[in-house]
């Protein structure tokens, strides 16, 4: 794959989209943005980006951002060794592909996956169906790129379901999410 994000890319990125308004960008900000999202390449950042409709790329969450980033990442065509030029030219199935990702992560990201016909690690399924008891992601919704809360408590989330470990816990405490392998025997008690 190609080298990871840079911060003054994720700057960069930031100012071109507006996405923390006008006037100077907060470090804080950028800090938190490139914290998210300096797993991916400034491609693939730019190609979620991009997804968004121009009347809300300036409200943009960063684990929005992510869900996207995510899934231009996990999408076959973008598998490494697939080199792709940085900007790709926005043909017009890429627009809706696009599109269809932006409506679907705006709905969240069960949503997003059904809607591409893809599927995520059973655990990630688990952990999406729990609020985040470390950040208070809303079941449905990826982790907040929190790493530390005000009482001192410091969490980094898994990288590869992009969830804090709390809610992975939490997940597998859960009475019925525990054994899927079961069939239905447990299914009913999963419907928050
Ligand atoms: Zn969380």
């Amino acid at each position: 794959m190609s080298e990871c994000l840079t911060r003054s890319q994720m700057r960069a990125l930031l100012w071109h989209y507006r996405i923390a308004g006008e006037g100077q960008l907060p470090e804080p900000v950028v800090t938190a943005w490139w914290r998210e999202l300096r797993g991916h390449t400034a491609a693939q950042v730019q190609a979620a980006l991009a997804s968004v409709p121009a009347q809300r790329v300036g409200r943009v969450s960063a684990e929005e951002v992510a869900q996207l980033v995510q899934l231009v990442a996990l999408a076959p065509q973008a598998a490494p060794g697939s080199a792709r030029p940085p900007l790709p030219v926005a043909e017009p199935d890429r627009v809706r592909e696009r599109a269809r990702f932006a409506v679907a992560g705006q709905r969240g990201i069960r949503a997003v996956y059904s809607a591409m016909g893809w599927t995520r690690p059973p655990e990630a399924e688990q952990a999406g169906r729990v609020r985040c008891p470390y950040c208070w992601a809303h079941a449905g919704r990826v982790c907040r790129p929190i790493t530390r809360t005000r009482d001192g408590r410091r969490e980094h989330r898994d990288p590869d379901t992009r969830m804090h470990p709390s809610r992975l816990a939490a997940a597998r405490e859960r009475p019925g999410a525990a054994a899927p392998a079961r069939g239905a025997a447990g299914h009913g008690a999963v419907s928050a």
